[in-house]
């Protein structure tokens, strides 16, 4: 266990010491244990460990860049509140805050009153993500640069893709003065339209129509050459990737020079098609779980350092949006709690990456991406870190989330975050501090 022994300096601050923890820095890429000494906001000062190894790991707070709050128009399914809660719980303390809510977020002012009414909350950074078009509707572009004077540049139509290519060449040309990216849902809609299930096995199994991976990669193809038309240095990120034939094209275009990142969510290395055979719309979600042949193909090109950012893609919804046929019932599962454990989990065993590797793609690369600074622990900085014991097994039955609908509720899950702090301490086992 982590000390508690308590110093005292000059000026009687109380300084905590966590003895013997696994630091692992991705910054640096830091790796050994330590001694760390902090006091109310920031780490004091970090020294070679005077005694024994604690088990515990202690590594920055992650950034989620793919995640649905779901406010404003569906609070009954999260409020900012319970879904920054939901965030700091699973040792998340940067998210990106996806645009298709009700209004959808595509005026300048009501994105900067959300975020500052999210922030207000002393919870997890929100770094909102507003839409490419006016109304999510693909056509004409939003206000970017207004967006960009109020320190917002990433954008993106999350929920659908940017339909119209002028539109896309406009937002790559105009994002690229600024050093803004767009953040495509790569889906072609008259492919995927009325599709619940990955096509093949999963559409066979169930009589569902399937949504095949063709419909997610041309759309990545097609991004990927208006952005080279386009003849900017904007940066293009390609979310929630499930075909390897979409992480192969991004590969390809970073090759040629193209400023093309990606990410996977930890379901689609940890499910196939299987599980919504098995357990229905609870594990509906766009894109859909693909085949085991697919997944395997992407944990290793995972492996092989081809995708940029693992992202939850948390997507809360009530009982009653879940609660119906497979072809009915809302896409997407919640995820924020189980980011962490899950992707150790599959990336540890299926793949040869070390830990400051895999944690790489939960801190400093999503942040990159979104333009924060990269989060790391390290003497004289604000505290923002996660303490996680990789060996505790604990059933994820309670969620801070309004929602539940997570396949992977009720089963066992090996990692646990006890301790968060960002900015303060925030969260200690399984309950949020009181300031
Ligand atoms: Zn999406």
């Amino acid at each position: 266990m982590t000390g508690r022994i308590t110093l005292t300096d000059k000026t009687d601050t109380a300084v905590e010491i966590l003895q013997g923890v696994r630091l692992i820095n991705p910054l640096d890429g830091f790796d050994g244990v330590v001694d760390v000494a902090i006091d109310k906001q920031s780490v004091v000062w970090i020294r070679k460990a005077s005694g024994k190894p604690s088990g515990l790991w202690l590594f920055p707070g992650l950034t989620d860049m793919h995640i649905h709050l779901r406010t404003p128009g569906y609070e009954d399914a999260e409020t900012l509140e319970t879904g920054l809660q939901a965030a700091v719980a699973g040792g998340v303390t940067a998210v990106g805050m996806m645009p298709n809510t009700t209004p959808v977020m595509d005026s300048v002012d009501m994105v900067v009153a959300v975020r500052d009414r999210g922030n207000s909350l002393g919870l997890s950074l929100i770094k909102p993500v507003p839409c490419v078009t006016v109304h999510r509707a693909g056509e004409i572009c939003t206000d970017l640069e207004g967006f960009a004077e109020k320190g917002i540049t990433c954008f993106s139509d999350d929920g659908s893709p940017v339909e119209s290519r002028e539109a896309l060449l406009d937002a790559f040309r105009r994002i690229s003065v600024f050093g803004g990216v767009v953040i495509e849902h790569p889906e072609v809609t008259r492919i995927a339209a009325g599709g619940s299930v990955n096509q093949g096995l999963a559409s066979t199994e169930t009589g569902e129509k399937g949504i095949p991976e063709r419909a997610e990669f041309l759309d990545v193809k097609r991004c990927i050459d208006v952005l080279r038309t386009s003849g900017t240095d904007a940066r293009l990120h390609l979310t929630h990737l499930s075909s390897p034939e979409s992480i192969r094209l991004v590969q390809n275009a970073v090759e040629q020079g193209l400023r093309v990142t990606c990410d996977v969510t930890p379901h689609h290395l940890a499910l196939n098609q299987q599980a919504v055979i098995k357990l229905g719309t609870v594990a509906k979600m766009n894109p859909p779980l693909r085949s085991e042949e697919s997944r395997k193909k992407v944990v290793d090109m995972i492996g092989k350092g081809m995708v940029t950012a693992i992202a939850s893609d948390h997507a809360p919804h009530t009982a009653a949006r879940k609660e119906l046929s497979l072809s009915a019932a809302a896409f997407g599962i919640t995820g924020l709690e189980t980011l962490l454990p899950v992707t150790l989990d599959v990336l540890g065993r299926e793949t040869s990456l070390r830990t400051v590797d895999i944690l790489r793609m939960l801190t400093t690369a999503p942040a990159g991406v979104l333009g924060i600074s990269p989060p790391e622990v390290a003497a004289g900085k604000p505290l923002n870190m996660v303490l996680f014991d990789p060996q505790r097994r604990w059933d994820y039955s309670h969620t801070f989330s309004r929602s539940t609908n997570s396949p992977f509720r009720g089963t066992e899950l090996t990692g646990k975050v006890l301790r968060v702090w960002f900015r303060r301490e925030l969260f200690r086992e399984g309950e949020f501090v009181q300031s």
